[in-house]
């Protein structure tokens, strides 16, 4: 048999007495505070956060001893007094009041307990374990772990009666890998009725969502646009509008050449909530993937993202500042002759990084003046980030064995 209950009381608008004034009984009463009880506090001293409390009209302090009386009208008492005799006194006249009462400093005396809470958002887990109040804090910092992290089922399954419009988060999902997204973008995403997901976004998280979570699948593939942008967006503002919360599951960063900006655009302008969730950009961690650092003391004093296809000319010169080329593998020899043609030297060095974290990862380097026919050689194919400039000396790739091309296996970090 369990000498526990465990019960959620609506405590909102009902008094519960405090007998106490240290450290415990203020965290108490927040607590209840925020849960909307009227407080009233018994205690001959009482530290100052009550003090401000009685001064800004939230409770009501009594300052003197414990009572007989002091029990009346409430739901609840709550005894921290530090000294076991008053304590003992109380826990007797609520017992005798029918009330029950929790006793901070001997459990055994009381008939009630706190239990420690995770929250997250709307779910409340509460735990208790065997009266060891640091075990049970230790359990609830495992699921508030959890919770916080998407790894348990957060999704609404019935709406409650309290019907709330969908939102959409713009979750940046990193380069691919399920272990480079943020903890709050996993969280989102097990809050989702909806995913909409693109090629280039870490896919081995949709194999973790429930059987009836929608995935629509907008994937684009160079030169080939099955979803086009508008209608992204449409689809965003269709499922949050019919009260259904989305995530736009994005590759890397959804703000670095991701469209999220329109996105978030359309999604206000129809009045719908957005919250965008930063991500790891390709941008810089395919770069990392092949143990290129895109700055680094002595070799590389910033670095500039562009695409293939923009004026590359325009960004500073000099192979001390580290080009990221996202997308466009396929004009590179152009891009390669414009950087010439604008100041580089045709010995600056390139690396391709093809598929960051995923099973093809592969880095190829040369230099300025013959990575279009290294690539060519190869057979380089999109995704790839090129990196240009002084730091891809530090790819293991670069120093590596003779030939410049080296596939992932060994040199991952
Ligand atoms: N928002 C994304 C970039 C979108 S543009 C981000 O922040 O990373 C798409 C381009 O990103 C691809 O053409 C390629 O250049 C690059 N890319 C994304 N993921 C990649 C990966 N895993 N490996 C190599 N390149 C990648």
């Amino acid at each position: 048999m369990s000498e526990l209950y465990p019960l959620g009381l609506r405590i909102t608008g009902r008094l519960v007495v405090v007998v106490g004034g240290g450290p415990v009984a203020l965290r108490r009463v927040r607590a209840l505070l925020d849960a909307g009880a009227l407080v009233r506090v018994v205690a001959p001293v009482a530290v100052p956060g009550l003090d401000d409390l009685q001064a800004a009209g939230r409770v009501e302090l009594v300052v003197r001893e414990y009572r007989d009386g002091d029990l009346d009208g409430a739901w609840l008492v709550h005894v921290a007094t530090g000294d076991p005799r008053v304590d003992a006194a109380v826990a007797a006249d609520a017992e005798a009041a029918r009330v029950f009462a929790v006793t901070a400093g001997d459990a055994s005396l009381g008939t009630a307990w706190v239990p420690a809470v995770a929250r997250q958002d709307d779910v409340v887990v509460a735990v208790n374990a065997g009266r060891d109040p640091r075990r049970a804090q230790a359990v609830r910092d495992g699921v508030a772990a959890a919770l916080a992290g998407g790894e348990l089922p957060l999704r609404r399954v019935r709406d409650g009666g309290r019907r709330r419009p969908g939102r959409v988060a713009l979750v940046g999902g990193g380069p691919g890998d399920p272990g480079l997204v943020t903890t709050r973008g996993r969280r989102l995403l097990a809050q989702a009725d909806v995913v909409v997901v693109d090629r280039l976004a870490p896919r081995a998280l949709l194999d973790g969502l429930a059987d009836d979570v929608v995935v629509i699948d907008v994937g684009k593939t160079p030169g080939h646009h099955p979803v086009p942008q508008s209608q992204i967006s449409a689809l965003l503002v269709e499922h949050a509008l019919a009260g259904r919360d989305v995530v736009r599951l994005k590759g890397g960063d959804p703000y670095v050449f991701g469209r999220g900006g329109e996105e978030l655009e359309t999604c206000r302008t129809h009045g719908v909530e957005v919250e965008v969730v930063p991500g790891v950009t390709s941008a810089v961690s395919v770069p990392a993937a092949a143990g290129i650092p895109v700055t680094h003391r002595g070799l590389a004093r910033g670095f500039s993202v562009l695409t293939g296809h923009d004026d590359i000319g325009r960004v500073p010169g000099g192979s001390d500042h580290t080009l990221v080329l996202l997308m466009g593998v396929t004009r590179l020899a152009d891009t390669a002759r414009t950087l010439v043609d604008a100041g580089r030297p045709p010995s600056t060095p390139v690396a391709i990084v093809e598929d960051g974290y995923g099973p093809r990862q592969r880095t190829t380097v040369g230099t300025l003046a013959d990575i279009a026919e290294r690539a060519a050689a190869v057979g380089v194919q999109s995704p790839a980030v090129t990196v240009v400039g002084d730091v891809v000396t530090l790819s293991p790739a670069w120093t590596g064995p003779a030939a410049r091309t080296v596939l992932a296996a060994g040199v991952l970090p």
